[in-house]
């Protein structure tokens, strides 16, 4: 009967012991790793691509790495890009044109 006590008091202990260690760690992390990201919390300011606007994280719109201040500057950044993304299809394939126009 008394080794179990004695062993229920170690176990205890242990998993206080540990406990208090965990709390330590993460403390420590905390503290390390504190001036650095002291911008990222809370309010971290991102830029809206389209009309560069600088403006809460919580209150921007994500859209493939990009930060966009509303819905609707997101639609037409991403309206453009694809304008952009067609022009630049169009003007390879009259690189590619000449080229066979050359040989
Ligand atoms: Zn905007």
């Amino acid at each position: 009967m008394n080794l179990l006590l004695i062993r229920l008091i170690i176990f205890a202990v242990l998993f206080f012991a540990g406990l208090k260690l965990y709390r330590m760690y993460r403390e420590w992390k905390l503290d390390r790793e504190g001036p650095q990201q002291e911008g990222d919390q809370g309010n971290r300011m991102v830029r809206c691509s389209w009309c560069q606007v600088h403006l809460p994280e919580e209150d921007a719109l994500r859209e493939r790495g990009d930060w966009f201040c509303s819905g609707d500057h997101r639609d037409k950044y991403l309206a453009e890009r694809k304008e952009e993304q067609k022009e630049e299809k169009k003007e390879e394939q009259k690189e590619e044109n000449k080229q066979e126009r050359d040989d």
